[in-house]
């Protein structure tokens, strides 16, 4: 393993990335929303996320910006950046496939909206936002650089803190002891845990 193949291997998880979701959100165009918090604060959220999880690691990978920041590149470190990168990408895939036709890039509640409690979905309340985080610690682990490492976990940090109270509020009105049950059951991001 090679800080080139490192990069590559980077790179291609991003692909495999957009590719998953293209299919959902073409779908979801198709279908009904019937209540929704998309506004400005939410756009503002997905593009800090973009920017820790997209921007940040491309211009570094282009230009070597902010060179200052680099470590140095540990091989054992990228291969579990790959372990990892691996794992984020499950998890994507099947948070949107047991999300079905629930799924929206914001808060929203579609038509004839159920309420998801199986699958990835059992244990965790937000298993693509653990998906994020997973993709944010593999940037660190691949790309040999704190900045772009602090950055990977910044950009889902500030969405996922700003937004999680929000949707499960939404949840809760649409819901109701439904969703409060489901949270007994359930944590935020990592089973049994948190
Ligand atoms: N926070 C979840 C879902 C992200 S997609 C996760 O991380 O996996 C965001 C949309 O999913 C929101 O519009 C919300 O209405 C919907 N949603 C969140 N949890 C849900 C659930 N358990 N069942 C159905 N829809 C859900």
């Amino acid at each position: 393993m090679t800080e080139k193949v490192a990069a590559i291997i980077w790179f291609a998880g991003l692909v495999g990335w957009y590719i998953i979701r293209q299919p959902f959100e073409r779908r979801a165009k198709k279908i009904t929303v019937s209540q929704s918090l998309f506004g400005r604060r939410e756009t503002t959220l997905l593009f800090i996320a973009l920017f820790g999880l997209f921007f940040v690691p491309a211009v570094y990978v282009l230009t070597g910006f902010p060179a200052t920041f680099d470590r140095p590149f540990i091989p054992a470190v990228a291969l579990l950046g790959v372990v990892t990168l691996g794992a984020a990408l499950w998890l994507f895939r099947r948070s949107h496939a047991d999300l079905g036709r629930n799924w929206s890039i914001s808060l929203e509640i579609r038509e004839r909206h159920v309420l998801v409690t199986t699958g990835v979905y059992r244990h965790i309340r937000h298993p693509m936002y653990s998906s994020f985080f997973l993709l944010g610690i593999a940037q660190g682990f691949l790309l040999p650089n704190w900045f772009v490492g602090t950055a990977g976990l910044a950009g889902p940090g500030i969405l996922f803190a700003f937004r999680v109270k929000r949707e499960e509020q939404l949840m809760l009105t649409q819901f109701g002891e439904q969703y409060q049950a489901y949270m007994r059951t359930s944590k935020r991001l990592v089973p049994w845990i948190m």
